[in-house]
Parts: structure tokens; C-alpha cells; sequence
């Protein structure tokens, strides 16, 4: 058997009342893509939020490659490799791309970021840098603000960034939000090759992209998993057609 990358096991966590996730266990393998779908409010974020710890659940367990962390903060996690892509550090408008991810890359090797600006003409890094430019789709940005890039534009430096820390697993939160379709489809590219690189927990609405590129797909309502399978399974499935696809 294959050793999952994450591996949850039966996370609860309540608010009040309401049970945000209900018992939720799955798996991510080594090169997935698990896609998590499921209504609004049903508890998608709250999960990822229990993976980065940002949420402590109220039982259940997280294991990151066979070893629990239930004990670790969020810093922690994220040293092992474990961030939620996309959030892990803010863009600075002001910064070039190039720049931008020159500090994501400073981070990861742990140097002080308050000094950032005599390190930003730290040669050693533009190469790494320009190698996640370039992996992100954005070779030909590099020496633009943040500020002026559009917002499709936006998310992949938020990817080259990512891709900067070296995450052993990709937790993505909606990463198509907000954008129109050709954005859309180019990100759903990107994503097809960040595969390659960690396997990706995919949180997404946009089924285009979901159907196109999880191997796994599992379906969250009301803080419960109704079914995980193959998008050919999951689009059979009756229940998910009419409490989520509504056809
Ligand atoms: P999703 O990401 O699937 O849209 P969320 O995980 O954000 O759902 O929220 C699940 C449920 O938990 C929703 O009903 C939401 O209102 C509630 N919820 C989320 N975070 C909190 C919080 N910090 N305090 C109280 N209720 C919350
Ligand atoms: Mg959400």
C-alpha cells in the first residue's frame, strides 16, 4: 500500500452548535490531485484550516508523511512543508515579481526578513527565483510591480512564491476565485504541472477545472464526506447530482 502524503483521520470541529466538520477522514496519495468539493458552509475551509493547524479540531488526528502532528503550531507545519499555498506570505505591491519572490525564497531559508532589502541584491537567489517565475508562467513579468500585475497575473506569482518554500503538499483554496475564463484555464494548466512538484489538495468550485484535473474527488456537505471516488464515479453518483451538481 502506497503511504498517504496527509492522512486525516475522523476531524471534528464545532462551532456552538454546528458541526463545521463532522467526523472527516481522507487521504492524500503521493502525485494526487484530491479535489474537495461541496455546497458553501460546508466546512471545506474549516478542514484545510485543521491541516495547516489554524484550527485545532476538537478530536481526530493529522499524520504528514506517517507522523502525527497534532502537537505542532502552525509555524511549525509550515516548516515541515505544510502552508496553505496561496496565504503563506503576502505580496508586496511595491516589490518586482522578481523581488517578491526573492522574499519568499529568504523566508524559506529561514534569514531574518526585516533585512530583506540589502539581501534583495543577493545574486545567489535571482536564479532560483527566475527558475519559479518561469515555472509559474510568468518569465516575462519578472522585472514588474506587484502592483500592476492583473489578477490572474496575481495568482501565479502567489504559485512562483509557493513554489519558493518548497511545500511537500499544495492545500489550494479556491484558486480559481475571481477569475475569468482564460484565466481559469491557464491556472487549471499550472496546476496540472504543480502536480509534479507535491500533490495538491484542490478546495474548488469551478467543476471545469475539477472534472479536468483530480484523480480523487471527494464531496463535503454539511461537514460530512457523502462520497470520494474518481470523477467518473463522483459525476455518476446519484446523491452528489442532487444535494451538489443539480442535474
Ligand atoms: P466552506 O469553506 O465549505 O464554505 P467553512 O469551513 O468556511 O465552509 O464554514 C463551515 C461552517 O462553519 C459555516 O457554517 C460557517 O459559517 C461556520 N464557521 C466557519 N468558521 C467559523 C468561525 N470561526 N466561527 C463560527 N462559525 C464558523
Ligand atoms: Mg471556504
Amino acid at each position: 500500500m502506497v503511504e498517504p502524503v496527509l492522512a486525516l483521520r475522523n476531524l471534528r470541529k464545532s462551532f456552538g452548535a454546528l458541526a463545521a466538520t463532522n467526523d472527516v477522514s481522507l487521504t492524500l496519495l503521493p502525485g494526487e490531485i484530491h479535489a474537495l468539493i461541496g455546497p458553501n458552509g460546508a466546512g471545506k475551509s474549516t478542514l484545510i484550516k485543521q491541516i495547516t493547524g489554524e484550527i485545532r479540531p476538537d478530536s481526530g488526528a493529522v499524520a504528514f508523511m506517517g507522523r502525527a502532528i497534532d502537537g505542532l503550531d502552525v509555524a511549525a507545519r509550515a516548516r515541515l512543508g505544510l502552508a496553505r499555498s496561496f496565504q503563506v506570505s503576502a505580496v508586496i505591491p511595491d516589490f518586482t515579481v522578481r523581488q517578491n519572490v526573492m522574499l519568499a525564497l529568504m523566508g524559506a531559508s529561514g534569514r531574518v526578513f526585516r533585512f530583506f532589502r540589502p539581501a534583495l541584491s543577493d545574486h545567489s537567489l535571482t536564479g532560483p527565483a527566475q527558475d519559479h517565475i518561469a515555472a509559474a508562467g510568468l518569465a516575462d513579468r519578472a522585472g514588474v510591480k506587484a502592483a500592476e500585475l492583473s489578477h490572474g497575473e496575481r495568482r501565479k506569482l502567489e504559485i512562483a512564491m509557493a513554489l519558493a518554500l518548497s511545500p511537500k503538499v499544495f492545500l489550494l483554496d479556491e484558486p480559481m476565485a475571481g477569475m475569468g475564463l482564460e484565466g481559469a484555464a491557464q491556472l487549471t494548466e499550472l496546476l496540472s504541472n504543480l502536480r509534479r512538484k507535491a500533490p495538491i489538495l484542490l478546495v474548488e468550485h469551478d467543476m471545469d477545472a475539477v472534472f479536468a484535473l483530480a484523480d480523487r474527488i471527494s464531496v463535503l456537505v454539511y461537514g460530512r464526506i457523502i462520497a470520494t471516488g474518481t470523477v467518473a464515479e463522483i459525476r455518476a453518483h446519484p446523491e452528489v447530482q442532487r444535494s451538489y451538481l443539480g442535474d
